[in-house]
């Protein structure tokens, strides 16, 4: 699976940092041992053995405890306690010290990690093709920054620390104890493929479990987003306690799944500490064994050290099997956060070449030859349309809601491929335009404004970053946006709020409409850029559009009809075919669907 290595790419930027992250652990450890080691030679002091002569075991180890020892004893007893005191608490103090550093090191490591892919998930989510976000529900998306990147987190780089970590501290432990004494050793590595079994078989089936629940997740994360979108008519439909019991039912399931799953995470912990102390007193009855029996690479003295490291090699052996589970946990997350970085995007750049001789081009500015459309390949939408769209001309396209009207304007700014059929902007074939070219030539204008949080400058400037500030009182003045906008308390530099809240609907679409002409676009759409108004509103954008549309190039989609009676050209649309076409005198003498229409909304 190409995919796999996905923590690998994101970790590699930072493989020095993870270096320094495992010599710190390494001095942690290594500190670690050496006040266990201590500790033997403490209890000596208490306990006054050791006054007769060395064994020599041949263990540079055990020979520079013992050296250690005698100096300290030296000073009398009661000094060598305390002096030893003092040692011991300076070993565990840079123990400590090590182990923060480390954490501390790993904690930027994941942190950075966690920073990089949500860049890149953001910045694939803008790049995948609006077709993506028709397939696909918001809450799945959204779970991919949420929830998802929390436990990518937790579960996959919690794991690798853990990991990481265990490996390094079970092979110093493991050294070390090889080095104290061989036999015993010997007989501890006998019993470790027994853990290593029970763990393996215990995280075996916790990815399939955890994949459920992940899927589970999203979709009540959809569910709430669903109902809290659609309050008002949960309300007006008095369908609350409906919703509830839907919403708990479902609670319920996902919660019996995830206990489930965390009875399993928990029972590795324990299981691996109960075989842990099943080898400390395995042990415990060998090395007695090998003492009584006057073994002489074993003294005492040495056994209890052992023992002592061997106990200090338990958490690591239970972080380790605890890693591995967590991380058959998180490989689910892993792959869907890979999976959709793995996503198709649209394709943006195209060769030089092609671009000089989409400037070069003459006719019509858009023109759609035979196009066919569907969303979906069964369900056709738009049907065997064929119009042109002249320089400086207003072609206006008016139909039912579904007719298709909207989706022909998406196919020129190729939201959408057509499935049949030709559609050149300037000449040339759209999928042959760099696409934000392409897009950078169109200005829109629809029936919802996007207005962001920032300064009514911004919100202008938005599809121009650049634009200097008399460029945007100019646009702002063609849109007639500029009185109102210099009557607001700081003028061009008020901050709209949320949605642009503070201002009216006829406002905010003029704030529209003046961000779309700072573009300069050769092609304006309008796409029912008045149907959310009232009346009178309506009235005074439409003088505004009049006089935007004069000399420029644009669709016009209209409900209304009083809206499109100017155009050069009228286009009815009905159930995604072209069913008549002319000016408005043109069409009312011919007295079909067009004066169909008009007349019913002069009575309406
Ligand atoms: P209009 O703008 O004329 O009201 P649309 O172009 O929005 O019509 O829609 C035309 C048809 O395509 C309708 O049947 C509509 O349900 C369908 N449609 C519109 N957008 C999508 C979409 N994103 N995915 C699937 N079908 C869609
Ligand atoms: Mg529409």
């Amino acid at each position: 699976m190409p995919n796999r290595h996905l923590t690998y790419r994101y970790s590699k930027p930072y493989s020095a940092r993870g270096a320094l992250y495992v010599l710190l652990v390494v001095l942690s450890v290594v500190f670690t041992m050496a006040t266990a080691l201590s500790v033997a030679d403490f209890l000596k002091i208490l306990f006054g053995e050791g006054d007769g002569a060395a064994v020599a075991t041949g263990n540079l180890v055990a020979e520079g405890l013992e050296r250690l020892y005698r100096w300290l004893i030296g000073f009398g007893r009661l000094q060598a306690l305390l002096l030893f005191s003092g040692i011991i608490f300076v070993l565990y103090s840079l123990k400590n010290v090590f182990g923060y550093l480390a954490a501390a090191e790993i904690g930027i490591l994941r942190t950075r990690i966690v920073r990089d892919l949500r860049n890149d998930l953001f910045h694939k989510a803008m790049r995948l093709p609006v077709a993506y976000y028709d397939r696909h529900r918001k809450g799945d998306v959204l779970a991919r920054f949420g929830s998802d990147m929390v436990e990518y987190d937790e579960n996959i780089l919690g794991s690798v620390q853990m990991l990481l970590t265990a490996v390094v501290s079970l092979v110093l432990y493991l050294a070390m104890l090889l080095y104290l004494n061989v036999k015993l050793t010997g007989f501890v590595l006998c019993m470790l493929p027994l853990v290593a079994g029970v763990v393996a078989g215990l995280s075996r089936r916790l990815k399939r479990k955890s994949q459920t629940v992940q899927e589970m997740n999203s979709q009540l994360v959809s569910m709430t987003d669903e109902a809290i979108g659609g309050l008002k008519v949960i309300k007006a439909y008095t369908t609350i306690d409906f919703s509830n019991k839907r919403f708990q039912a479902y609670n319920r399931d996902y919660t019996r799944r995830r206990t489930a799953m965390f009875r399993r995470i928990y029972a590795a912990s324990p299981i691996s500490d109960f075989l842990g102390n099943v080898i400390v007193v395995g042990i415990l009855l060998f090395g007695s064994l090998l003492i009584m029996r006057g073994d002489h690479g074993l003294t005492a003295d040495l056994f209890i050290s052992y023992v002592m490291m061997f106990v200090l090699m338990i958490p690591p052996a239970k972080d380790l099997s605890t890693a591995l589970a967590q991380m058959k946990k998180g490989r689910a997350c892993e792959e869907r956060v890979a999976a959709f970085l793995a996503e198709e995007e649209e394709v943006y750049g195209r060769p030089a070449r092609e671009r000089k001789q989409a400037r070069a081009a003459e006719g019509p500015l858009v023109e759609l030859r035979h196009v066919t459309f569907g969303y979906t390949p069964e369900v056709p939408v738009l049907q065997d349309i064929s119009l042109s769209v002249p320089h400086g001309s207003t072609v206006a396209l008016v139909g039912a809601s579904g007719s298709g009207k909207s989706t022909l304007a998406d196919l020129i700014g190729r939201y959408y491929d057509i499935a049949g059929g030709e559609l050149l902007f300037g000449g040339v074939p759209v999928d042959q335009w760099p696409l934000e070219e392409l897009r950078s030539r169109i200005g829109v204008v629809a029936q919802d404004t996007l207005l962001f949080n920032d300064s009514v400058a911004a919100n202008i400037a938005f599809g121009r970053p650049e634009a200097t500030r008399a460029e945007i009182e100019a646009a702002a003045r063609a849109a007639q946006a500029h009185d109102f906008i210099s009557a607001l308390p700081q003028g061009y530099d008020t901050n709209l709020g949320e949605g642009g809240s503070l201002l009216s609907g006829g406002q905010r679409q003029r704030i529209s409409i003046a961000r779309a002409l700072l573009r300069e676009p050769e092609l304006l759409i309008l796409d029912e850029a008045t149907s959310a108004l009232d009346t009178e509103s309506e009235r005074q954008l439409q003088q505004t559009l009049d006089e935007v549309l004069r000399d420029r190039t644009a669709i016009v989609i209209a409900h209304r009809l009083s809206t499109v009676v100017g155009a050069d050209r009228i286009v009815v649309l009905e159930q995604g075919r072209i069913v008549e076409e002319g000016t408005h005198s043109q069409l009312m003498a011919l007295g079909g669907r067009y004066s169909h229409l008009v007349a019913l909304q002069t009575i309406g």
